[in-house]
Protein backbone atom coordinates (compact mmCIF):
# COMPACT_ATOMS: atom_id res chain seq x y z
CA UNK A 1 0.00 0.00 0.00
CA UNK A 2 2.65 2.37 1.06
CA UNK A 3 5.07 1.57 -1.72
CA UNK A 4 3.34 0.62 -4.41
CA UNK A 5 1.65 3.33 -6.61
CA UNK A 6 -2.46 3.25 -5.58
CA UNK A 7 -5.02 2.89 -8.59
CA UNK A 8 -6.26 6.22 -10.22
CA UNK A 9 -9.37 7.03 -8.39
CA UNK A 10 -12.55 6.96 -10.59
CA UNK A 11 -15.12 6.52 -8.39
CA UNK A 12 -16.24 9.67 -7.16
CA UNK A 13 -19.92 8.46 -7.11
CA UNK A 14 -19.20 6.56 -4.34
CA UNK A 15 -16.93 9.33 -2.33
CA UNK A 16 -14.68 11.91 -2.91
CA UNK A 17 -11.92 12.97 -0.82
CA UNK A 18 -12.17 15.85 1.47
CA UNK A 19 -10.63 18.90 -0.03
CA UNK A 20 -7.82 20.44 2.20
CA UNK A 21 -9.57 23.59 2.38
CA UNK A 22 -12.31 21.68 3.87
CA UNK A 23 -10.30 20.16 6.44
CA UNK A 24 -8.35 23.43 7.26
CA UNK A 25 -11.89 24.81 8.00
CA UNK A 26 -13.09 21.92 10.19
CA UNK A 27 -10.35 21.81 12.30
CA UNK A 28 -10.61 24.44 14.93
CA UNK A 29 -14.14 22.99 15.60
CA UNK A 30 -12.58 19.83 16.89
CA UNK A 31 -10.64 21.50 19.43
CA UNK A 32 -10.78 25.52 20.82
CA UNK A 33 -14.24 25.95 19.15
CA UNK A 34 -15.88 23.00 20.71
CA UNK A 35 -18.83 24.57 21.82
CA UNK A 36 -22.51 23.02 21.60
CA UNK A 37 -24.58 25.00 19.46
CA UNK A 38 -27.37 24.72 21.60
CA UNK A 39 -25.52 25.94 24.61
CA UNK A 40 -27.47 29.85 24.38
CA UNK A 41 -25.89 30.53 27.58
CA UNK A 42 -22.21 30.96 26.99
CA UNK A 43 -19.48 32.01 24.21
CA UNK A 44 -18.26 28.53 23.46
CA UNK A 45 -22.27 28.14 22.43
CA UNK A 46 -22.36 30.50 20.58
CA UNK A 47 -19.50 30.88 18.50
CA UNK A 48 -20.60 27.11 17.51
CA UNK A 49 -23.74 28.34 16.64
CA UNK A 50 -22.63 30.71 14.60
CA UNK A 51 -20.37 28.49 12.51
CA UNK A 52 -23.63 26.24 12.24
CA UNK A 53 -25.53 29.63 11.09
CA UNK A 54 -23.21 30.53 8.17
CA UNK A 55 -23.23 26.69 6.63
CA UNK A 56 -26.85 26.99 6.41
CA UNK A 57 -27.30 30.12 4.89
CA UNK A 58 -24.42 28.97 2.21
CA UNK A 59 -26.65 26.32 1.38
CA UNK A 60 -29.92 27.51 1.59
CA UNK A 61 -29.16 30.90 -0.64
CA UNK A 62 -27.22 28.13 -3.13
CA UNK A 63 -30.84 26.47 -3.71
CA UNK A 64 -32.72 29.67 -3.11
CA UNK A 65 -34.65 28.27 0.38
CA UNK A 66 -34.09 29.89 3.95
CA UNK A 67 -31.41 28.89 6.80
CA UNK A 68 -35.00 27.68 8.54
CA UNK A 69 -35.85 25.65 5.37
CA UNK A 70 -32.61 23.26 6.50
CA UNK A 71 -32.65 20.33 7.94
CA UNK A 72 -29.12 18.93 9.13
CA UNK A 73 -28.62 14.85 9.03
CA UNK A 74 -26.12 12.10 8.95
CA UNK A 75 -26.49 12.16 5.49
CA UNK A 76 -28.57 11.54 2.48
CA UNK A 77 -29.82 8.38 3.62
CA UNK A 78 -31.49 9.58 6.69
CA UNK A 79 -32.40 12.88 4.94
CA UNK A 80 -34.37 10.57 2.46
CA UNK A 81 -36.16 8.58 5.27
CA UNK A 82 -36.62 11.54 6.73
CA UNK A 83 -38.72 12.72 3.88
CA UNK A 84 -40.41 9.89 3.18
CA UNK A 85 -41.45 8.71 6.35
CA UNK A 86 -41.61 11.80 7.85
CA UNK A 87 -44.11 13.20 4.84
CA UNK A 88 -46.15 9.36 4.97
CA UNK A 89 -46.77 9.78 8.57
CA UNK A 90 -47.68 13.40 8.30
CA UNK A 91 -50.47 13.06 6.04
CA UNK A 92 -51.04 9.63 5.87
CA UNK A 93 -54.67 10.70 7.20
CA UNK A 94 -55.07 12.65 3.69
CA UNK A 95 -53.48 9.35 1.20
CA UNK A 96 -51.30 6.71 1.58
CA UNK A 97 -50.11 6.31 -2.33
CA UNK A 98 -46.26 7.26 -2.82
CA UNK A 99 -45.21 7.44 -6.61
CA UNK A 100 -40.89 6.83 -6.78
CA UNK A 101 -38.46 5.70 -9.65
CA UNK A 102 -37.08 1.88 -10.46
CA UNK A 103 -34.12 3.71 -10.96
CA UNK A 104 -33.50 5.59 -7.56
CA UNK A 105 -30.81 4.83 -4.84
CA UNK A 106 -31.61 2.39 -2.00
CA UNK A 107 -32.21 5.18 0.24
CA UNK A 108 -35.04 5.81 -1.64
CA UNK A 109 -36.56 2.80 -2.65
CA UNK A 110 -36.02 0.87 0.80
CA UNK A 111 -37.93 3.60 2.87
CA UNK A 112 -40.98 2.69 -0.01
CA UNK A 113 -40.46 -0.93 0.66
CA UNK A 114 -40.76 -0.71 4.26
CA UNK A 115 -43.98 2.04 3.77
CA UNK A 116 -45.56 -0.66 1.90
CA UNK A 117 -45.46 -3.03 4.58
CA UNK A 118 -47.05 -0.48 6.94
CA UNK A 119 -50.09 -0.56 4.41
CA UNK A 120 -48.84 2.12 2.18
CA UNK A 121 -49.37 2.17 -1.72
CA UNK A 122 -46.53 2.52 -4.14
CA UNK A 123 -45.71 2.90 -7.62
CA UNK A 124 -42.59 2.87 -8.98
CA UNK A 125 -42.07 3.99 -12.39
CA UNK A 126 -40.12 2.37 -15.13
CA UNK A 127 -37.66 4.58 -16.87
CA UNK A 128 -37.09 4.66 -21.04
CA UNK A 129 -33.85 3.07 -22.65
CA UNK A 130 -32.39 6.45 -22.01
CA UNK A 131 -33.31 6.20 -18.43
CA UNK A 132 -35.36 9.15 -17.83
CA UNK A 133 -38.47 9.06 -16.86
CA UNK A 134 -41.46 9.42 -19.02
CA UNK A 135 -43.78 12.34 -17.88
CA UNK A 136 -46.98 11.16 -19.31
CA UNK A 137 -46.56 7.92 -17.24
CA UNK A 138 -45.95 10.59 -14.35
CA UNK A 139 -49.00 12.18 -14.72
CA UNK A 140 -50.53 8.76 -15.20
CA UNK A 141 -49.63 7.64 -11.56
CA UNK A 142 -51.20 10.29 -9.92
CA UNK A 143 -54.00 9.45 -8.09
CA UNK A 144 -56.56 11.75 -5.63
CA UNK A 145 -54.40 9.87 -2.69
CA UNK A 146 -50.79 10.53 -3.81
CA UNK A 147 -48.80 12.67 -1.23
CA UNK A 148 -45.33 11.92 -2.81
CA UNK A 149 -43.64 12.23 -5.34
CA UNK A 150 -39.83 11.16 -5.24
CA UNK A 151 -37.89 11.51 -7.84
CA UNK A 152 -33.46 11.80 -8.33
CA UNK A 153 -31.93 14.77 -9.34
CA UNK A 154 -28.82 12.90 -10.90
CA UNK A 155 -28.77 8.94 -11.20
CA UNK A 156 -25.52 7.72 -8.88
CA UNK A 157 -24.96 4.88 -11.35
CA UNK A 158 -25.81 6.35 -14.94
CA UNK A 159 -25.49 10.33 -14.64
CA UNK A 160 -28.90 10.89 -15.81
CA UNK A 161 -30.65 14.04 -15.18
CA UNK A 162 -34.66 14.19 -14.56
CA UNK A 163 -36.72 17.08 -15.69
CA UNK A 164 -37.06 18.25 -12.12
CA UNK A 165 -39.29 21.59 -13.38
CA UNK A 166 -41.57 19.40 -15.31
CA UNK A 167 -42.12 17.01 -12.16
CA UNK A 168 -42.47 19.76 -9.45
CA UNK A 169 -44.83 21.59 -11.58
CA UNK A 170 -46.83 18.38 -12.25
CA UNK A 171 -46.79 17.95 -8.50
CA UNK A 172 -47.53 21.87 -7.43
CA UNK A 173 -50.60 21.28 -9.99
CA UNK A 174 -52.07 18.27 -7.92
CA UNK A 175 -51.42 19.51 -4.53
CA UNK A 176 -49.06 16.75 -4.19
CA UNK A 177 -45.39 17.01 -2.68
CA UNK A 178 -42.08 16.81 -4.57
CA UNK A 179 -39.43 15.38 -3.00
CA UNK A 180 -35.92 15.02 -5.04
CA UNK A 181 -32.36 13.10 -3.80
CA UNK A 182 -29.72 15.26 -5.13
CA UNK A 183 -26.87 13.70 -3.33
CA UNK A 184 -24.97 13.50 -7.24
CA UNK A 185 -26.24 16.73 -8.03
CA UNK A 186 -25.98 19.65 -5.70
CA UNK A 187 -22.49 21.34 -6.88
CA UNK A 188 -22.31 19.97 -10.01
CA UNK A 189 -25.55 21.15 -11.46
CA UNK A 190 -28.06 24.34 -10.90
CA UNK A 191 -30.98 23.38 -7.95
CA UNK A 192 -33.71 25.70 -7.24
CA UNK A 193 -36.12 24.96 -5.11
CA UNK A 194 -38.21 27.52 -6.06
CA UNK A 195 -38.00 27.62 -9.82
CA UNK A 196 -37.88 23.76 -9.90
CA UNK A 197 -41.36 23.25 -7.26
CA UNK A 198 -38.91 21.12 -4.94
CA UNK A 199 -40.90 20.74 -1.47
CA UNK A 200 -38.20 18.36 -0.22
CA UNK A 201 -34.74 17.91 -1.32
CA UNK A 202 -31.74 15.12 0.46
CA UNK A 203 -28.64 16.41 -0.18
CA UNK A 204 -24.79 15.24 1.84
CA UNK A 205 -21.29 16.26 2.20
CA UNK A 206 -18.91 13.13 1.19
CA UNK A 207 -19.87 13.46 -2.77
CA UNK A 208 -18.91 17.14 -2.62
CA UNK A 209 -15.24 17.15 -1.31
CA UNK A 210 -16.90 17.50 2.67
CA UNK A 211 -16.50 14.96 5.36
CA UNK A 212 -18.75 11.87 5.38
CA UNK A 213 -21.38 11.24 7.74
CA UNK A 214 -23.12 14.62 7.18
CA UNK A 215 -25.88 16.04 4.63
CA UNK A 216 -29.31 18.09 5.39
CA UNK A 217 -33.23 17.85 4.08
CA UNK A 218 -34.37 21.38 2.69
CA UNK A 219 -37.99 20.89 3.66
CA UNK A 220 -40.22 23.80 2.19
CA UNK A 221 -41.51 26.51 4.91
CA UNK A 222 -44.03 28.23 2.47
CA UNK A 223 -46.06 27.68 -0.37
CA UNK A 224 -47.03 25.34 0.80
CA UNK A 225 -45.56 24.43 4.16
CA UNK A 226 -44.59 20.84 4.81
CA UNK A 227 -45.64 18.93 7.40
CA UNK A 228 -43.13 16.42 8.58
CA UNK A 229 -43.27 13.99 11.59
CA UNK A 230 -39.72 13.75 13.02
CA UNK A 231 -37.85 10.22 12.74
CA UNK A 232 -35.55 11.06 15.76
CA UNK A 233 -37.12 12.41 18.76
CA UNK A 234 -34.88 14.23 21.60
CA UNK A 235 -33.74 17.54 22.06
CA UNK A 236 -35.85 19.37 19.79
CA UNK A 237 -33.11 20.46 17.62
CA UNK A 238 -33.38 21.80 13.98
CA UNK A 239 -37.03 23.07 15.41
CA UNK A 240 -37.65 19.62 16.29
CA UNK A 241 -37.33 18.04 13.45
CA UNK A 242 -34.17 15.97 13.76
CA UNK A 243 -32.91 15.85 17.42
CA UNK A 244 -29.31 15.05 18.04
CA UNK A 245 -26.64 17.64 18.92
CA UNK A 246 -25.57 19.46 15.66
CA UNK A 247 -21.92 18.19 14.58
CA UNK A 248 -20.46 20.93 14.37
CA UNK A 249 -17.04 20.05 12.74
CA UNK A 250 -18.70 18.18 9.77
CA UNK A 251 -21.54 20.98 9.38
CA UNK A 252 -18.67 23.44 8.86
CA UNK A 253 -16.74 21.50 6.60
CA UNK A 254 -20.09 21.17 4.57
CA UNK A 255 -21.08 24.56 4.19
CA UNK A 256 -16.65 25.03 2.89
CA UNK A 257 -17.47 22.16 0.71
CA UNK A 258 -20.54 24.06 -1.08
CA UNK A 259 -18.86 27.17 -1.42
CA UNK A 260 -15.62 26.21 -2.91
CA UNK A 261 -18.03 24.31 -5.79
CA UNK A 262 -20.50 26.63 -6.12
CA UNK A 263 -17.41 29.44 -6.46
CA UNK A 264 -16.11 27.30 -9.77
CA UNK A 265 -19.69 25.32 -10.66
CA UNK A 266 -19.24 26.21 -14.24
CA UNK A 267 -15.56 26.02 -14.75
CA UNK A 268 -15.39 22.68 -13.22
CA UNK A 269 -18.14 20.74 -15.11
CA UNK A 270 -17.02 22.18 -18.71
CA UNK A 271 -13.35 20.68 -17.87
CA UNK A 272 -14.63 17.25 -16.33
CA UNK A 273 -17.15 17.50 -19.40
CA UNK A 274 -13.82 17.34 -21.40
CA UNK A 275 -12.19 14.55 -19.88
CA UNK A 276 -15.06 12.62 -19.70
CA UNK A 277 -16.16 12.97 -23.39
CA UNK A 278 -12.27 12.25 -24.71
CA UNK A 279 -12.53 9.27 -22.27
CA UNK A 280 -15.61 8.24 -24.28
CA UNK A 281 -14.23 8.79 -27.43
CA UNK A 282 -11.67 6.59 -26.99
CA UNK A 283 -13.75 3.90 -25.54
CA UNK A 284 -16.18 4.45 -28.44
CA UNK A 285 -14.02 3.30 -31.05
CA UNK A 286 -14.35 -0.43 -30.17
CA UNK A 287 -17.10 -2.78 -31.16
CA UNK A 288 -19.24 -3.46 -28.67
CA UNK A 289 -19.29 -0.75 -25.84
CA UNK A 290 -22.27 1.11 -25.36
CA UNK A 291 -23.29 3.95 -23.54
CA UNK A 292 -25.73 3.75 -20.87
CA UNK A 293 -28.13 6.09 -20.03
CA UNK A 294 -28.97 9.59 -22.06
CA UNK A 295 -25.90 10.97 -23.92
CA UNK A 296 -26.29 14.50 -23.18
CA UNK A 297 -28.84 14.81 -20.24
CA UNK A 298 -26.12 13.38 -17.40
CA UNK A 299 -23.91 14.44 -14.85
CA UNK A 300 -20.44 15.72 -16.69
CA UNK A 301 -18.37 13.60 -14.89
CA UNK A 302 -20.08 10.44 -15.12
CA UNK A 303 -19.89 7.79 -18.10
CA UNK A 304 -21.18 4.50 -17.66
CA UNK A 305 -20.52 1.74 -20.35
CA UNK A 306 -21.76 -1.91 -20.92
CA UNK A 307 -18.99 -4.14 -22.89
CA UNK A 308 -19.93 -7.30 -25.11
CA UNK A 309 -18.01 -10.72 -25.54
CA UNK A 310 -16.36 -9.60 -22.25
CA UNK A 311 -16.76 -10.87 -18.53
CA UNK A 312 -17.56 -8.55 -16.10
CA UNK A 313 -15.87 -9.78 -13.30
CA UNK A 314 -12.68 -10.51 -15.28
CA UNK A 315 -12.73 -7.17 -16.75
CA UNK A 316 -12.89 -5.39 -13.35
CA UNK A 317 -10.29 -7.53 -11.57
CA UNK A 318 -7.87 -6.69 -14.55
CA UNK A 319 -8.58 -3.23 -14.64
CA UNK A 320 -7.96 -2.92 -10.63
CA UNK A 321 -4.51 -2.25 -9.92
CA UNK A 322 -4.64 0.77 -12.52
CA UNK A 323 -8.09 2.12 -11.99
CA UNK A 324 -9.89 2.44 -8.69
CA UNK A 325 -14.02 2.37 -10.22
CA UNK A 326 -17.37 0.57 -9.84
CA UNK A 327 -19.17 -1.73 -12.31
CA UNK A 328 -22.83 -0.80 -13.09
CA UNK A 329 -23.84 -2.19 -9.96
CA UNK A 330 -22.17 0.51 -7.74
CA UNK A 331 -23.24 1.37 -4.49
CA UNK A 332 -24.07 -2.54 -3.05
CA UNK A 333 -20.40 -3.98 -4.33
CA UNK A 334 -21.57 -6.54 -1.32
CA UNK A 335 -24.38 -7.22 -3.44
CA UNK A 336 -24.12 -9.61 -6.83
CA UNK A 337 -27.19 -8.94 -8.49
CA UNK A 338 -27.13 -7.28 -11.82
CA UNK A 339 -27.61 -3.36 -11.00
CA UNK A 340 -31.52 -2.52 -10.97
CA UNK A 341 -31.06 0.46 -13.06
CA UNK A 342 -29.11 -1.18 -15.78
CA UNK A 343 -31.69 -3.45 -15.57
CA UNK A 344 -34.24 -0.80 -15.55
CA UNK A 345 -32.87 0.21 -18.79
CA UNK A 346 -33.87 -2.97 -20.70
CA UNK A 347 -30.09 -4.60 -20.24
CA UNK A 348 -29.27 -8.07 -19.98
CA UNK A 349 -27.94 -9.47 -17.31
CA UNK A 350 -24.41 -10.29 -19.14
CA UNK A 351 -24.28 -6.60 -20.56
CA UNK A 352 -25.41 -5.44 -17.13
CA UNK A 353 -22.73 -7.31 -15.16
CA UNK A 354 -20.11 -6.53 -17.73
CA UNK A 355 -20.40 -2.61 -17.33
CA UNK A 356 -17.95 0.08 -16.14
CA UNK A 357 -18.87 3.17 -13.71
CA UNK A 358 -16.71 6.37 -14.37
CA UNK A 359 -16.65 9.08 -12.16
CA UNK A 360 -14.53 11.35 -12.66
CA UNK A 361 -13.65 14.17 -9.73
CA UNK A 362 -11.81 17.28 -8.94
CA UNK A 363 -8.70 16.00 -9.16
CA UNK A 364 -8.46 14.00 -11.98
CA UNK A 365 -6.10 15.28 -14.46
CA UNK A 366 -5.87 14.77 -18.50
CA UNK A 367 -2.79 12.92 -18.08
CA UNK A 368 -4.83 10.21 -15.88
CA UNK A 369 -7.62 10.00 -18.22
CA UNK A 370 -5.57 9.11 -21.00
CA UNK A 371 -4.29 6.12 -19.04
CA UNK A 372 -6.99 5.23 -18.09
CA UNK A 373 -8.36 5.44 -21.56
CA UNK A 374 -5.29 3.51 -23.07
CA UNK A 375 -5.18 0.52 -20.78
CA UNK A 376 -9.16 -0.13 -20.90
CA UNK A 377 -9.21 -0.58 -24.48
CA UNK A 378 -5.84 -2.64 -23.89
CA UNK A 379 -7.51 -4.75 -21.21
CA UNK A 380 -10.99 -5.57 -23.27
CA UNK A 381 -9.11 -6.06 -25.94
CA UNK A 382 -6.87 -8.81 -24.44
CA UNK A 383 -10.08 -10.57 -22.47
CA UNK A 384 -12.00 -10.78 -26.04
CA UNK A 385 -8.82 -12.23 -27.49
CA UNK A 386 -7.89 -14.72 -24.66
CA UNK A 387 -11.73 -16.03 -25.43
CA UNK A 388 -12.94 -16.68 -21.97
CA UNK A 389 -16.12 -18.03 -21.69
CA UNK A 390 -18.64 -15.21 -21.77
CA UNK A 391 -20.76 -16.56 -18.99
CA UNK A 392 -20.54 -14.61 -15.68
CA UNK A 393 -19.13 -16.22 -12.46
CA UNK A 394 -19.90 -14.68 -8.87
C1 LIG B 1 -24.49 8.50 -1.97
C2 LIG B 1 -25.96 8.61 -2.22
C3 LIG B 1 -26.88 8.47 -1.18
C4 LIG B 1 -26.46 8.15 0.24
O1 LIG B 1 -25.86 9.26 0.82
P1 LIG B 1 -25.11 9.11 2.24
O2 LIG B 1 -24.80 10.52 2.60
O3 LIG B 1 -23.91 8.28 1.98
O4 LIG B 1 -26.07 8.49 3.18
C5 LIG B 1 -28.21 8.61 -1.46
N1 LIG B 1 -28.62 8.86 -2.72
C6 LIG B 1 -27.78 9.00 -3.75
C7 LIG B 1 -28.29 9.29 -5.10
C8 LIG B 1 -26.42 8.87 -3.53
O5 LIG B 1 -25.58 8.98 -4.55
Amino acid sequence: MTTQKRPIYLDCHATTPVDPQVMAAMLPFFTEQFGNPASSAHAYGWEAEAAVQRSREILAAGINATPEEIVFTSGATEANNLAIKGVAEAYFSRGRHIVTVQTEHSAVLDPCRYLETLGFEVTYLPVQPDGLIDLAELERSLRADTVLVSVMAANNEIGVLQPLAEIGRRCRDRGILFHTDAAQAIGKIELDVQTQGIDLMSVTAHKVYGPKGIGALYVRRRHPRVNLAPQLHGGGHERGRRSGTLYTPQIVGFGEALHLAWTNQEGEQSRLKELRDRLWQSLQTLPGVELNGHATQRLTNNLNVSIAEVDGQALLLALRTVVALSSGSACSSASTAPSHVLKALGREDDLAYASLRFGLGRFTTAAEMDQVAHHCRATILALRQSGRPVTTVH
